[in-house]
């Protein structure tokens, strides 16, 4: 179970779903993430909602998204569309119980790719992590760019060049930042989207704080 599951629980943030979606964009053939990410949620309903919550959200699916939630295939490249459907028929079938599910979906692909938690905050190994998400960034997703700054408070992670997004997307990348500072060992950690390609803006800019 991530940190922030068990932590926050339903308290945890609940998504901001206004904003323009691109779902395919200009070019289709690099709206694409990895098929891992479709694993990390089959695990993670299963896991937390339940195996019939699962077979729900099957059932809401196209054939094609049906395919890759049910027998995901992690090195495989998968569309951005389908990842977005996926997901809002988890929002759509939980979200009575899990308010927050988006929130939870990032927070367990954090726990998936991180593994260990850090008994007290490393700032070093923190700052590191994140320098080596965005260099790790085009492993997962054949789209965008994505950097890092330090800044006074912690640090920001900004997005660019996105042909395809989704308010979704973003709503899971809260919880995705959120357990990663948890298992570092950050205290109080707060994210905020301060842009978002969704409302127009240029990026989708993540300010992270932490003590
Ligand atoms: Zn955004």
């Amino acid at each position: 179970m991530s940190l922030l599951l068990e932590t926050k629980g339903n308290t945890a943030p609940l998504p901001r779903l206004d904003g323009k979606e691109v779902l395919v964009g200009p070019d289709p053939t690099i709206c694409k993430v990895k098929g891992v990410m479709f694993g990390g949620r089959k695990q993670f309903l299963i896991d937390v909602a339940g195996e019939q919550s699962f077979y729900d959200v099957l059932s809401r699916l196209s054939p094609r998204t049906m395919q890759y939630a049910r027998t995901p295939l992690a090195s495989a490249w998968c569309e951005f569309e389908s990842l977005i459907e996926l997901d809002r028929a988890i929002y759509e079938t939980v979200k009575k119980k899990y308010p927050n599910v988006l929130a939870l979906i990032g927070a367990a692909s954090a726990e998936l790719g991180i593994g260990r938690v850090y008994k007290s905050l490393d700032s070093a190994e923190l700052t590191k992590f994140f320098e080596s998400s965005a260099l790790f960034h085009s492993q997962y997703q054949k789209f965008g760019t994505q950097r890092f700054e330090k800044t006074a408070g912690g640090g920001r992670v900004i997005y660019t060049e996105y042909p395809c997004y989704s308010p979704i997307f973003c709503a899971s990348a809260f919880g995705y930042f959120l357990e990663a500072l948890l298992r570092h060992g950050g205290q109080d950690p707060v994210v905020t989207e301060t842009k978002c390609q969704t409302l127009g803006d240029s990026s989708c800019t993540f300010e992270l704080t932490w003590r």
